[in-house]
């Protein structure tokens, strides 16, 4: 391995020798000026879990409202109700962009949206049914802590129960949203009204323990420090040491158009393939690190599959949120497109289900 920097080289030995890498090793994985030296680590880090293996699935994004009571500085997509733009699915309405697809292989269904106070719980337990009922075969993956901590505060139920109740209607899984940065200036500043670092651990300590398994993601590019940035992953890893809970992480790179942020520069491709390549070594107890490619870009997220990604998120269908937020990707991409784009990177694109079993090998033709 050709590593100039004899810091980072201190971090390899310490790495590849078995040992946890600490805050102080992250810092030197951000800093270091051997940007080459660092996607060679954490590639060579990839490439041990899964050869040349990089996982997608073909799934479908349902955002049922953009309604939301919190309206969080950093966010473009919540309106309130009656704005223009502002909308909510009624239950014919997801029915029909389901049906609509009818004849897709999709394994899964990703839902999320706002903290919408028209909607009761029935609501939610009535989509959970209509997905099962028009998708038998695809994994629900919905609702991220923080709709659960808004769940629970409208009927007085605790987490538990209401975790209880919608595993019954239908959720398998949860996506890992709602924490940003786990860190109270930061929640201060862009989310005060959106549930504190403690709770969304306490909260998602509460779902894996009832069997339900999430991913965790990270949302930076905004008013972060490098530093605050490796507290966030070092809280995730140990939650994970004590849950094993957690499927994959996903660094989400912060678009700030539509936001009083807008003023803020994106994140450069380096910093983007840096923090793949970081969290990819410092999450240790993590099997898999996402390039969410509606993020960075397919070309990027092409290219963070050798700075330690090892899964390309999926089909998508219609994403919303970040093209609210100004992200210029396609909104979904064809199965036959995310396949190119990881053969091209000399790769062996693997469709998983939710759960990264791999899907037969005809299915994937
Ligand atoms: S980030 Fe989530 S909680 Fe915050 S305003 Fe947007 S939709 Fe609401």
């Amino acid at each position: 391995m050709r590593i100039t920097d004899p810091g980072l080289k201190a971090v390899a030995h310490k790495y590849f020798s078995g040992e946890r890498l600490d805050f102080q090793d992250a810092m030197t994985l951000y800093e270091t000026p051997d940007f080459n030296g660092l996607g060679l680590l954490a590639h060579e880090a990839r490439v041990r879990r899964h050869g040349r293996k990089a996982f997608f699935i073909h799934n479908q994004h349902l955002n049922y409202s953009n309604v939301c009571r919190n309206r969080c500085v950093f966010c473009a997509y919540a309106k309130n109700a009656g704005d223009p733009g502002a909308y909510t699915f009624s239950l014919e309405d997801v029915r029909n962009q389901l049906t609509c697809r009818a004849g897709e292989p999709i394994r899964e269904i990703h839902m999320v949206g706002g903290l919408n106070p028209a909607l009761d719980f029935d609501y939610f337990e009535s989509l959970l049914h209509l997905i099962r009922e028009l998708r038998p075969e695809a994994t629900i993956k919905a609702f991220t802590a923080v709709e659960l901590d808004y769940l629970s505060g409208i009927t007085g139920l605790s987490i538990e129960k209401v975790v209880e109740r919608l595993k019954k209607a239908g959720l398998a899984m949860m996506p890992g949203g709602g924490a940003e940065v786990l860190n109270d200036r930061i929640h201060k500043a862009l989310f005060p009204r959106k549930i504190n670092k403690d709770r969304w651990l306490e909260i998602i300590e509460t779902v894996h323990g009832q069997g339900i398994p999430t991913n965790a993601t990270m949302l930076y590019g905004h008013l972060e420090t490098l530093e605050e940035r490796v507290l966030h992953l070092l809280l995730l890893r140990e939650l994970q040491d004590r849950t094993g809970g957690f499927s994959a992480f996903i660094p989400l790179a912060f678009h700030s158009a539509n936001t009083p942020l807008s003023h803020l520069p994106p994140t450069s491709g380096v910093d983007d393939l840096r923090t793949i390549a970081v969290s990819r070594l410092v999450l240790d107890n993590f099997d898999h690190i996402k390039a969410y490619w509606v993020m960075l870009g397919e070309k990027l997220a092409q290219t963070a599959l050798f700075f330690g990604a090892d899964d390309m998120d999926g089909t998508i269908v219609e994403e919303r949120i970040t093209h609210t937020a100004g992200a210029t990707s396609p909104k979904g991409l064809s199965r036959e497109g995310l396949e190119h784009l990881i053969e091209r990177a000399g790769m062996l694109p693997v469709e998983r289900d939710s759960f990264y079993g791999e899907m037969a090998s005809m299915e994937v033709q």
